[in-house]
């Protein structure tokens, strides 16, 4: 079983009189330093000068200052720029001005586990990444309840790694919700395989492909959505709220039958073969070095395939039918 950090096993103590360095004032960094700061702990801002988040950061009461500079003065540096960008940020303004015994922090695993930044030997290296998205860390600590988070220490310098990574997670309100032990190459190879294989990539085609069975067999596009994407929502809301098992309870016992019988059709033991090939991908990191070399060649394959997918039918019959449900509220991102 997975060990799980409460409130009674961090220390705040331990930070205090350390200067934390939030470096991106985002999704996640945004909550980060309001939560900190509302502990009691001394929080200085980094992001972009100019920029929207800088002047939000301003106008939310902090020191905001250069990334460099903010490195300098603070003995916790947590990265939360977004993944892309964190290995350019970390080399031309964090790396040189670590000093010996700071702790270097990251809200995901991927640049230091496959090696995009390699730290200095001299700090500790250490992540608290909350399972939930910037807004609803912040709403939470308000609320007094706090978001669970994954706590994992790649390098201990002083000795002290864990403790320290622990009093910044019940900082920000983590382990008021549990906060559980994993390490970066576990947290990062499952979240890729994840996003891959089952919340984007696997969900987007299974869609993309129900949709068009029906279309092309000539039923309408209007009904077609409804069926494979629209009612979606209603059986995921059912799934995080009470398993899988709530979902078959809930639904007719038609689709229970149908589903529990034609469902392992879908997803053969090929699917499986193929979800373990997408693994191995990960685990080789032949996934991460293909990304990072698309980045380098400024995305070819990325935008011609986004591209096709905002071009498919269903996103026109989509945004259409959503004009008629004026209770979902859009996202245009035009
Ligand atoms: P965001 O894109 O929301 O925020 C990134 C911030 O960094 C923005 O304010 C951005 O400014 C700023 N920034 C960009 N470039 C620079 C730069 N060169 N120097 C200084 N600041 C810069 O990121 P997230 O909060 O989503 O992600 C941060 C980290 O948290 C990532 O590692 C991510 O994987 C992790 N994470 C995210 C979760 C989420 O739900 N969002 C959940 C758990 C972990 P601007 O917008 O002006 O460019
Ligand atoms: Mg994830
Ligand atoms: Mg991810």
């Amino acid at each position: 079983m997975a060990k799980i950090y409460y409130d009674g096993d961090a220390n705040l103590d331990v930070l205090k009189g350390k200067r934390i360095a939030i470096i991106g004032y985002g999704s996640q960094g945004h909550a980060h330093a309001q939560n900190l700061r509302d502990s009691g702990l001394d929080v200085v801002v980094a992001d972009k000068k100019g920029t929207r988040n800088w002047d939000k950061a301003v106008e939310d009461g902090f020191e905001v200052k250069e990334v460099a500079e903010a490195v300098k003065e603070s003995e916790v540096i947590m990265v939360l720029v977004p993944d892309n960008i964190q290995p350019a940020v970390f080399y031309e303004s964090i790396n040189d001005n670590l000093k010996e015994g700071d702790m270097l922090m990251f809200a995901h695993g991927f640049n230091i586990h496959y090696n995009q930044i390699i730290p200095p030997k001299f700090v500790d290296v250490t992540m608290v990444a909350p399972k939930g998205p910037g807004h609803i860390v912040r709403r939470m600590f308000t609320e007094g309840i706090g978001v669970p988070a994954l706590v994992a220490v790649y390098q201990d310098y002083s000795g002290k790694a864990l403790d320290k990574a622990l009093a910044y997670a019940k900082g920000i309100g983590a382990t008021k919700a549990g906060v559980i032990e994993t390490t970066f190459k576990e947290e990062t190879e499952t979240d890729l395989f994840g996003e891959q294989v089952d919340l984007c990539g696997g969900v987007a085609e299974m869609i993309k492909a129900s949709f068009d069975v029906l279309v092309e067999a000539g039923y309408q596009p209007e009904i077609a959505y409804f069926e494979v994407l629209h009612e979606l929502k209603l059986i995921v809301d059912l799934i995080y709220e009470g398993g899988i098992y709530a979902m078959w309870y809930s639904v007719s016992d038609t689709a229970k039958y149908g589903g529990m019988t034609r469902g392992k059709r879908i997803i053969t033991e090929q699917t499986r073969e193929e979800m373990r090939k997408i693994l191995k991908e990960i685990q080789t990191g032949e996934f991460a070095r293909e990304w990072i070399l698309e980045n380098q060649a400024n995305r070819p394959v990325f935008n011609k395939l986004l591209e096709m997918e905002k071009n498919h039918p269903i996103e026109k019959v989509g945004k259409e039918l959503r004009k008629m449900m004026p209770w979902i509220k859009g996202i245009d991102v035009e």
